[in-house]
């Protein structure tokens, strides 16, 4: 697939964002990016060394006492706005960016750029709406809270979302005034780096923004270990995610935990199949599964449970897989390592005997060098197989069944993880004793995730993570509570 313009290399030549001067990579420690679709490589992103992250945390520092730190709430939404417009300018050559980098059909990326513009607006609008409290205390005194950034934000990116996971957890930063360090993932950096371009031309402040690409092991342990940062956001897995809360534990800052999941889907006896159905499988085949919050569980009735089957079995037949211009159910897994991750739990789930009940195809003539993989169903996986239980972060469903209400809630918090939940029944007073009852983040009755969602708080239990992005919530972790007493006497 050929690069769109917007990081045609005669315009745009990739290196580290640092302050506001775009530093060249040494093209001796330069990385490969790579198509997921035919194993091309499209470009290439520069390895960051400490020395780069040290470079970007100082200049990210100066910025503080310099021009951005004097930046009112107002001018920094004004800020985010004028990056706003210019990305809705380039939305198509942004979408397929995203798309080449990370093989997803092409409306996925689209629809994804179109978030990474709700997240911009949505914090452009909230910079001066967030308010501190002025809190009843004894007579003579004045109690105040007010709000203050934390001063210099690491923020680590995984591949799956790259562009709206950059725009999602940077832009209620900068509206609380704190100056970002990103270091996005080695294996879809492109859109970060066009989106940071843009931020750029939009005229924000040197240093509010700077990004260091790089490997998870040199640029991302680097960022996290760093002594000049003051808050940690970070998004992958569970692993990693454990790496970076000892980093964060040995400096004694915050950090947000955004990880992995393995969401159930809870389809009760008098449930709209015509509404869950097909939305329960467009939660786990989009972007091929490689989807935090994708439903990889799916939970039913035992008294409808061969309706359900069946209807599945028909939907995955019906899936299709091919290049993101094709733009079908699915495109190809990240890269060959991904790719051998989920045939391995495949195989694996095989071998003990799991029935397949579903299975998409790929389409006629694509590429041997993509990492392409059929979505596939499998039926009745009994609860402790390891299907069921471990995230495979792949386009591939477990269907097991439940007996009563009490045995759906159970089963689906029997789980390390606790990320979301779909619930599907028309009973109201059921719909609230599962929103009560599921041990997650966040509970879909009658839906599953959404257009967009940036307005709802996100995150999860366990080893799914802790803390929260999106919404006006965002603002609060990306801020620091101060307490104010003033005796002005009796
Ligand atoms: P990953 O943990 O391998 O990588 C995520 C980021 O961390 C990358 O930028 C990587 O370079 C960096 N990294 C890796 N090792 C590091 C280290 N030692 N120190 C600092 N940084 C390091 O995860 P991934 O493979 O990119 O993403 C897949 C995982 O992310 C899945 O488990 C998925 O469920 C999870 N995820 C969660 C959410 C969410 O919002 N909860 C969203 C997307 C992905």
């Amino acid at each position: 697939m050929s690069l769109p313009q917007i990081l045609d290399h005669s315009r745009f030549n990739p290196g580290y964002l640092i302050g506001k001067e775009w530093i060249a990579v040494d093209p001796g420690v330069a990385l490969d990016c790579v198509d997921p679709a035919d194993g091309a490589v499209i470009a290439s992103i520069g390895n960051a060394t400490p020395r780069e992250v040290d470079l970007a945390v100082a200049a990210a520092r100066r910025s503080l006492s310099a021009a951005w730190g004097d930046t009112s709430p107002r001018d920094r939404g004004r800020a985010l706005m004028r990056w706003a417009s210019l990305v809705d300018a380039q939305r198509e050559p942004l979408a397929a960016l995203e798309a080449a980098d990370t093989g997803k059909p092409i409306s996925t990326a689209r629809r994804d750029i179109g978030v990474v513009l709700d997240y911009l607006e949505f914090y452009a609008g909230a910079a001066n709406k967030f308010h501190g409290q002025v809190l009843p205390y004894y007579p003579g005194f004045s109690a105040q809270v007010m709000r203050e950034p934390h001063g210099v934000t690491a923020h680590i990116i995984p591949w799956n979302y790259p562009a709206s996971q950059f725009a999602r957890t940077v832009a209620p930063a900068l509206a609380m005034g704190n100056a970002c360090v990103v270091k996005p993932s080695e294996e879809a950096s492109l859109s970060v780096l066009a989106l940071t371009r843009l931020a750029m031309e939009s005229g924000l402040a040197a240093g509010a923004l700077n990004v260091v690409t790089g490997t998870g092991s040199g640029a991302g342990a680097a960022l996290s270990e760093h002594r000049g940062i003051d808050y940690i956001s970070f998004t992958g897995s569970p692993e990693t995610g454990s790496r970076i809360q000892a980093a964060a534990a040995r400096h004694h800052i915050p950090c947000c935990l955004e990880l992995g999941g393995k969401s159930p889907q809870i389809v009760f006896a008098d449930a709209d199949l015509d509404l869950a159905i097909p939305a329960i499988v467009k939660g786990i085949v989009q972007h091929a599964g490689q989807t935090c919050s994708a439903g990889s569980r799916l939970l039913v009735a035992q008294a409808i449970h061969e309706a359900v089957a069946s209807r599945i079995a028909e939907a995955f037949n019906r899936l299709r897989v091919g290049t993101p211009v094709m733009d079908l159910d699915c495109g190809p897994l990240i890269n060959r390592r991904q790719k051998s991750l989920v045939s391995a739990a495949i195989e694996g789930a095989l071998e003990r005997g799991l029935q397949v009940l579903g299975q998409g195809r790929l389409a006629p003539g694509l590429n041997p060098a993509g990492n392409w993989l059929a979505p596939m169903a499998f039926a009745s996986v009994p609860r402790q197989d390891p299907l069921a239980v471990e995230e495979v972060f792949g386009p591939v469903l477990s269907v097991l069944s439940f007996t009563d209400e009490a045995d759906a809630i159970a089963l689906a918090n029997d789980s390390p993880f606790g990320l979301v939940a779909g619930v599907w029944t028309r009973d109201g007073a059921r719909q609230q004793r599962l929103a009560r009852g599921l041990r997650c983040g966040q509970v879909f009755i009658n839906c599953y995730g959404g257009p967009s969602g940036v307005e709802l708080p996100f995150g999860g239990v366990g080893r799914s993570g802790h803390g929260r992005e999106k919404g006006m919530l965002a603002l609060e972790h990306m801020s620091i509570a101060k307490t104010v007493v003033q005796y002005y006497g009796d």
